[in-house]
């Protein structure tokens, strides 16, 4: 098992294959969903389809040829992938720390690197396109309006409610669901309990079956979760106050919410007022992700219904 392996979308797979060989691709496509749910791994795919010295016209290319494996390590001149891990200048240590968006002049020097490039594909990959500043958005926007016949940007993003509507706008949208047990079962050494702690995402089960720590991290946040939805108010307080990370938080709250949904389906009342109870009192908790405040509300609403 590797992180490249790409599971479900076949559909979308299936659309990009078809546009690549009958050159029908659009400038650019906007891949929206679930974080950890594969966008990324099948954005890369689309630029070694693209980049495959071997036209394989697939995507993941043929996986042997020397452009796809330089596609695999990252290291292909061609493709740029652009996120606030990977800045496209360089960065001092102490201001990547306080790096919270993708700047205009990074913008600005992608645009300059595509217009000297050379006549083969280039590929921009921008990762949580929410996170471009509006000027780096504003930037993107000129060359998606006056498009390169052989660049293809894919802009990606599991909050597509942040990214600029004008961006949009100018972007082929393509969402991107969770794939079905059955196939997240592919994944050796998927259990289903281990499906039920990834909130079937294959990223996050992959990196479980990959790494130990991460494993026990996501089974602890679970586990939490489980126990919130069985307590009393003040100690689904107490459990969620120890969670001072945003990420785990957040990952607290989906599990919540998945739980609050399944007691509902199975009509257990008195376990769904207890989650209701306890997503209420969460949100007395300071966060910044206001689409789990929205979750929050959303699930509180259903329950009461
Ligand atoms: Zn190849």
């Amino acid at each position: 098992m590797n992180k490249e392996m790409i599971l479900g979308h076949a559909k979308e797979i299936q659309y990009l294959t078809k546009a690549c060989r009958n050159s029908r691709l659009a400038h650019g496509y906007f891949f929206y969903g679930p974080k950890d749910v594969g966008k990324l791994t099948v954005a890369k795919g689309c630029a070694a389809m693209l980049l495959c010295e071997n036209q394989s016209k697939k995507i993941g290319g043929c996986g042997v040829c020397q452009a796809c494996q330089r596609m695999k390590s990252e290291t292909h001149p061609n493709l740029i992938v652009l996120s606030l891990a990977s800045p496209f200048l360089p960065i001092a240590e102490d201001e990547m720390k306080r790096r919270s968006k993708i700047s205009i002049e990074e913008v600005e020097a992608i645009r300059r690197r595509i217009a000297l490039a050379s006549k083969d594909w280039q590929i921009v990959i921008v990762e949580a396109a929410e996170l471009l500043s509006p000027d780096a958005a504003n930037s993107f926007l000129k060359t998606l309006e006056e498009p390169n016949e052989k660049t293809l940007f894919i802009f990606i993003s599991s909050k597509p409610e942040y990214v600029m509507p004008t961006i949009l706008s100018r972007l082929v949208p393509m969402r991107f669901s969770c794939p079905a047990a059955g196939e997240l079962k592919r994944i050796p050494g998927a259990t289903a309990e281990l499906i039920q702690v990834s909130r079937g995402l294959p990223g996050v089960l992959i990196s479980m079956t990959l790494d130990d720590a991460q494993k026990k991290h996501e089974q602890g946040i679970y586990r939490d979760a489980w126990r919130i939805s069985q307590s009393t108010v003040s100690e689904a307080l107490a459990t969620a106050g120890n969670y001072q990370a945003a990420a785990d938080r957040e990952i607290l709250l989906e599990h919540l919410f998945r739980l609050g949904e399944s007691f509902m389906i199975t009509g257990n009342a008195s376990k769904s007022k207890n989650i209701s109870k306890a997503l209420r009192a969460l949100e007395t908790l300071e966060t910044t992700n206001v689409n789990a405040r929205l979750a929050t509300d959303i699930i509180v609403m259903n329950l009461h219904a």
